[in-house]
């Protein structure tokens, strides 16, 4: 939806990164969850699809279970210097899944692991969610 100019939906969406920044900064992993149905989304969105806007903030435990991991050798701008390095889908003990950082490895991981979710820091400005075998 535009109006004047400004992509409307798209300013909303930003804001909602920003604050799901936020939170991980504050070692937080938080969701949006819909009013009107209850569906819960992670990563966060402002609009469910429902089509309610009327969502609310909820947190998520920080342990799951690793669902898939992959070694990352060619890594995106900003994150050449980290490459190779591992990351992975954790599903949440609500089923909600996210990808993760996987560290604290003193062996390959391995699908089905339970792991820690640590959200925080990254080079002191980025947002993260790091994973740890539980
Ligand atoms: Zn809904």
């Amino acid at each position: 939806m535009v109006y004047f100019g400004i992509n409307v939906e798209k300013e909303v969406q930003n804001s909602i990164v920003q604050k799901f920044s936020e939170y991980l900064l504050e070692n937080k992993l938080m969701a949006t969850k819909c009013k009107s149905c209850g569906a819960q989304y992670l990563p966060p969105r402002s609009e469910c699809r429902c089509m309610s806007t009327d969502m609310e903030w909820v947190e998520m435990p920080l342990e799951g279970t690793l669902k898939a991991w992959t070694i990352i050798h060619f890594a995106p701008t900003g994150m050449e210097d980290k490459a190779p390095y591992i990351v992975g889908i954790v599903e949440l003990p609500n089923g909600n899944t996210i990808s993760v950082h996987i560290t604290g490895l003193i062996k390959p991981p391995e699908v089905g692991m339970k792991v820690k979710l640590k959200p925080g820091s990254f080079d002191e400005e980025k947002a993260i969610i790091k994973a740890i075998p539980a």
